[in-house]
């Protein structure tokens, strides 16, 4: 480690702001490397079924148990550059196919820590990072010579591949009955155009409610509201609902400040109240002129305007979430409307049926028969809070490959399957490589049997020789042979139905040789002095901002 300061004719010159540190070259790429090892060794112990669970604690003292990757990430604070970088990849991960988080992680920390090998020996950097981009290409090349396709318009095909995507344990005794929810949701919500499939999966709305069991789960071809309805005076049930999607108040507002009305007598108390009460019956009778007999805001209802409504049968419901006040738009064809006095019956939407149903031991407003028939709503039931929060996780992860399957209806054997395949072909063409080049595309064929490596060790199997039994097993021709962590057997994957999306896989190896390749390639680092109180408070509010929407308002 250097200072900013350099010797010049016997006089230091300052270069970097005074305080700043820099590492470089090798130094540099070490820290680096030994950052990202530590991520992935965290994460490596919950990859597959028999993975462990973390338990997070955030700065808030709230505690998140988990097994999925991109969770464990997304609570973990880090301070080191090359680890914050690892985490990036994670979530670009996440977002682009929604599982395989762990896999790229666990996947990008090996391959370093056997890049470190080859610096070791001298190899200059440059030559692994051009071996691991080749044997990158080559992988991916592969991966789609040997998916199989499947038929996306055959729901049990489907089912089986999300199934795998349930693999945690919270959720593990209902994952046939989860996996076909996810199913018949996207079903629901998938649209064909010509013959691609696009699901939008902002048209499956998932809730949680407390109940008995997981089992509980329904599926509802419409929107659920996790709100009641206002007034105790108003229907509980409106047919053919013409609906008014608020984005306003039906009160008057509070200043922000305290002000003071000084009244001199009790007639000018009266006659204030009287004006207020007055506009809100106006805008109530706006509401019911147009016809509208159903009310949803996301903004409060005072128990003036709740009388009003009340007296005209309309149902109302107030502080709605706004990504629900949008799903309801698009699914009844409504308008958001922000001014009561504008609002015109055309803004209106319509639902066959708005009804207060009671759930367990509350009350949701469920709106059903929408003129968008593709608007969904998972209601999701379980005994607790953290079950429910693992199952909105792992529901996400099965959505998200039921989504990859109708982009690309490809699969590979999972169970570590696929990259011993992987890491086999890969060997047999990079020994034809000339010179270094070939030993880091082994060392890429190595990492990848980092995988099964892994899930043998989480099924209690004797890691060295399971991978003896696998590469076996491959040579011979058994493409399909992987490790069964709930047998704790070398089996055949096809046969138990153990397969993941092509895509999926396709995305792990490369964000996986991506990220490594960017922390390889970095031989400079120079961080500029940290100010007094910056740091965490500042990586707080950061990954706290993403969430907001999911606490509701009420
Ligand atoms: P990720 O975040 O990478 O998706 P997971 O914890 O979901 O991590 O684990 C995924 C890995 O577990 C995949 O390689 C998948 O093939 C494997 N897997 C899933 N079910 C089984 C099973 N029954 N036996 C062996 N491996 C399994
Ligand atoms: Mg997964």
């Amino acid at each position: 480690m250097s200072s900013g300061t350099q010797q010049r004719g016997g006089l230091p010159v300052m270069v970097l702001k005074e305080g700043s540190q820099r590492t470089t070259g090798a130094d540099a790429r070490r820290s680096n490397i030994m950052a990202a090892k530590v991520i992935a060794e965290i994460l490596s112990t919950s990859l597959g079924p028999r993975g462990m669970d973390k338990m997070l604690i955030d700065a808030f003292g709230d505690v998140t148990i988990t097994g999925d990757g991109a969770a464990i990430l997304k609570e973990m604070e880090v301070q080191h550059p090359a680890a914050k970088l690892l985490i990036e990849v994670a979530k670009a991960q996440d977002a682009e196919v929604g599982d395989g988080t762990t896999t790229a992680v666990v996947l990008a920390g090996r391959l370093l820590e056997l890049a470190e090998e080859l610096l070791d020996e001298g190899i200059h950097p440059t030559i692994i990072i051009d071996g691991y981009k080749k044997a990158m290409d080559y992988a991916i090349q592969v991966a789609n010579e040997i998916a199989k396709p499947i038929n996306v318009e055959d729901k049990n095909q489907l089912a089986l591949v999300a199934m795998n995507s349930l693999s945690s344990k919270i959720v593990a005794e209902a994952r046939d009955y989860l996996a076909k929810i996810a199913v018949d949701a996207s079903a629901i919500a998938v649209e064909k155009v010509g013959d691609k499939y696009n699901l939008d999966l902002d048209w499956i709305k998932i809730e949680k409610k407390k109940g008995q069991s997981l089992f509980e789960t329904q599926l509802i071809q419409g929107i659920v509201l996790d709100k009641e309805v206002v007034h105790p005076g108003m229907p509980k049930r409106v047919v053919n609902a013409k609906i008014a999607v608020l984005d306003a108040p039906l009160e008057i507002e509070k200043p922000e400040w305290t002000t003071k009305i000084s009244v001199s007598s009790p007639q000018q108390i009266k006659a204030f109240l009287e004006e207020e009460s007055n506009i809100l019956k106006s805008y109530v009778d706006k509401l019911a002129e147009i016809g509208a007999n159903v009310v949803i805001t996301q903004k409060g209802i005072d128990e003036v305007a709740q009388h009003y409504l009340a007296k005209k049968g309309i149902l109302a419901v107030r502080r709605v979430k706004r990504s629900d006040i949008e799903k309801l738009a698009k699914a009844t064809g409504a308008k958001i409307v922000t001014s009561i006095k504008d609002i015109k019956p055309e803004d209106l939407g319509t639902a066959g049926l708005v009804e207060e149903r009671k759930v367990g031991e509350e009350k949701m407003v469920f709106v059903e028969q929408c003129p968008n028939p593709r608007a969904v709503t998972i209601l999701l039931r379980g005994a607790a809070d953290r079950i429910l929060d693992e199952a909105e996780r792992s529901m996400q992860d099965a959505l998200h490959v039921i989504r990859d399957l109708y982009r690309d209806p490809r699969i590979v054997p999972g169970g570590g399957a696929f990259e011993m395949e992987i890491a086999r072909r890969l060997r047999d063409w990079g020994r034809k490589l000339p010179g270094k080049e070939q030993l880091a595309v082994l060392k890429f064929a190595e990492a990848l049997e980092h995988i099964p490596t892994i899930l043998a060790l989480t099924a209690g199997l004797d890691p060295v020789d399971a991978i003896a039994e696998l590469r076996k097993r491959h040579d011979a021709g058994e493409f399909d042979a992987g490790v069964d962590v709930l047998s704790g057997k070398v089996e055949n994957m096809a046969k138990i139905n153990v397969v993941d999306p092509l895509l999926v896989k396709t995305n792990v190896i490369r964000s996986a040789a991506e990220a490594a390749i960017m922390i390889l390639r970095i031989d400079d680092i120079v961080a500029a002095a940290q100010t007094k109180t910056g740091g965490t408070s500042k990586s707080k509010s950061e990954s706290g901002g993403e969430e907001g929407e999911s606490k509701s308002s009420e």
